[in-house]
């Protein structure tokens, strides 16, 4: 697949590690504010491009669609989730599902706690809460809008790792949000379905422009 920059204005070299330049540096701070190290964090900036560059974005087809649930624990699927949770870092996400890099398998990698990286392979939820919460959820398929979204507080989801063993997670608050944003990317359903009709149209309205330009 090519890689597509989604800022017109970044230089079209890749800063790759040790190599961001000056240029590179000041657009980075200027957009971000607050730099700490700003020759890494210009790199990471032009990492999150790159990997978003790669990730499919609204309205592509493939984000609509179901996908089917793996059948060979492979090598094959093992790469896709090694690069799953590449991009899923480099694109500073918590969550990644196989649709949004276009293989239509029902694979997630997210984050069930912090600085931790898991795949689920055949994910389903085998219980969840009565209760249920809204809160504002991003996808990095529809980027820089967020919109309200109900959700279970807390779920129990089961699957397989990418080895083919059995995995289970009881998950809670966030990580049990993350858990069902991603499932329901396996299923073709987006944030767009889940919100209000208030929210959708809000949503739309700001994303138009750019589609427009697209
Ligand atoms: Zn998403």
């Amino acid at each position: 697949m090519p890689l597509s920059l989604p800022c017109p204005s970044r230089p079209g070299e890749n800063p790759g590690p040790g190599r961001s330049d000056a240029a590179n540096v000041a657009a980075v701070t200027e957009v971000e504010g607050q730099v700490r190290d700003e020759k890494l964090d210009a790199e990471r900036e032009a990492r999150r491009q790159l990997a978003l560059g790669q990730i499919r974005q609204y309205p592509d087809p493939v984000l609509r669609m179901q996908a089917p649930p793996v059948e060979q624990f492979d090598d094959d699927l093992r790469r896709l989730v090694a690069r799953m949770e590449e991009l899923m870092k480099d694109a500073n996400g918590v969550g990644l599902a196989a649709t949004q890099v276009g293989v239509l398998r029902r694979v997630f990698v997210f984050s069930p706690e912090e600085d931790k990286v898991a795949a689920l392979v055949n994910p389903e939820i085998a219980r969840r809460s009565d209760e249920a919460e809204t809160d504002d959820e991003g996808c990095l398929s529809i980027q820089g809008v967020t919109m309200p979204v109900e959700r279970s507080t807390s779920v129990r989801i089961e699957g397989r790792d990418e080895n083919g063993e059995e995995v289970a997670y009881d998950l809670e608050g966030t990580a049990a949000r993350i858990a069902q944003h991603e499932l329901d990317h396996l299923d073709g359903t987006l944030i767009l379905n889940r919100t209000t009709p208030e929210a959708r149209r809000e949503a739309l309205a700001a994303l138009r422009p750019r589609l427009v330009i697209r």
